[in-house]
């Protein structure tokens, strides 16, 4: 996958280009980023993307030219088909696991950078495909937010995880949170990992696995459930976790 990221920052990427899951993807070829420099397609000597905003106001602007230039300039003339050009912004669809998968699956992405106040109107409306948010709070730009997505994305690319099972089996990818994971020691400051899983027993630390999943979902996590396949034996499961909690509340 190809992902051009308009940027006013191209160097807050580096360290995050450079380590773990995402420098090996990019050396294994699964990822391509490309920084593209918003300053370079400024048409005046100081080389300002932003302006005040018409009808006054705190802040400033970010201007409709420089990021219609750097877009145009990734895209070849009179080639069909583009890829999806996503605004990073604070008053986008809020990103989740199921807009990652889908992401995933495009073979090239552009990501815009907003600053400052915001970005004129005009790229809301005749540039870009998408918006996209991180979440319900306000960042300085959308770099943090673009990384977010990338690394996201990244992990769902075929070949970059090295264990697969693993992104299947992640928080929000079968729709519920994921079970407790224990490693080496057995016995921690006097905590003790969970017999079952000592077992050598494959069905009963699925069954142990799947049920903590489904009850961390439904104490942390409720509103999760409604997007849920449940088996009979997982209704059953919930079934006595609730009468079990009502019991305690009467008792
Ligand atoms: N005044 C704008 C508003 O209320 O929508 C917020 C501007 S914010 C300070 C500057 C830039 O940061 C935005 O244009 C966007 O690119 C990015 N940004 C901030 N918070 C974000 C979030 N939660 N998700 C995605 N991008 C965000």
């Amino acid at each position: 996958m190809r992902v051009d990221v308009l940027t006013i920052f191209p160097e807050m990427f580096a360290g995050f280009l450079d380590t773990s899951m995402i420098k090996r993807a990019r050396e294994r070829g699964h990822l391509e980023v490309n920084l593209v420099d918003i300053r370079a397609y400024a048409r005046n000597k100081h080389r300002n993307v932003d302006d005040y905003p018409f009808g006054g106001g705190p802040g400033m602007v970010m201007q409709a030219e420089p990021l219609f230039l750097a877009v145009e300039a990734l895209l070849p003339a009179g080639e069909s088909g583009r890829p999806p050009i996503i605004l990073m912004s604070p008053q986008g669809e809020v990103f989740n696991q199921e807009l990652a998968g889908q992401l995933a699956r495009q073979e090239h992405l552009i990501l815009i950078c907003g600053h400052y106040e915001g970005i004129d109107e005009r790229v809301r409306i005749g540039l870009v495909d998408r918006e996209l948010s991180i979440g319900d709070y306000i960042l300085t730009g959308g770099e943090v937010p673009a990384m977010v997505v990338i690394d996201a994305v990244t992990r769902l690319l075929p070949g970059v995880l090295g264990a697969p099972e693993g992104a299947r089996e992640d928080s929000f990818a079968m729709g519920l949170l994921e079970y407790p994971q224990y490693t080496r020691p057995r016995s921690f400051r006097g905590m003790e990992v969970p017999a079952v899983l000592l077992s050598g027993n494959h069905e009963e630390i699925r069954r142990w696995r799947r049920q903590q999943a489904l009850e961390r979902t439904w104490r942390r996590r409720p509103d999760l459930l409604a997007g849920v396949e449940l088996s009979p034996e997982d209704r059953r499961f919930l079934e006595e976790i609730t009468n079990q909690e009502r019991e305690r509340g009467q008792g």
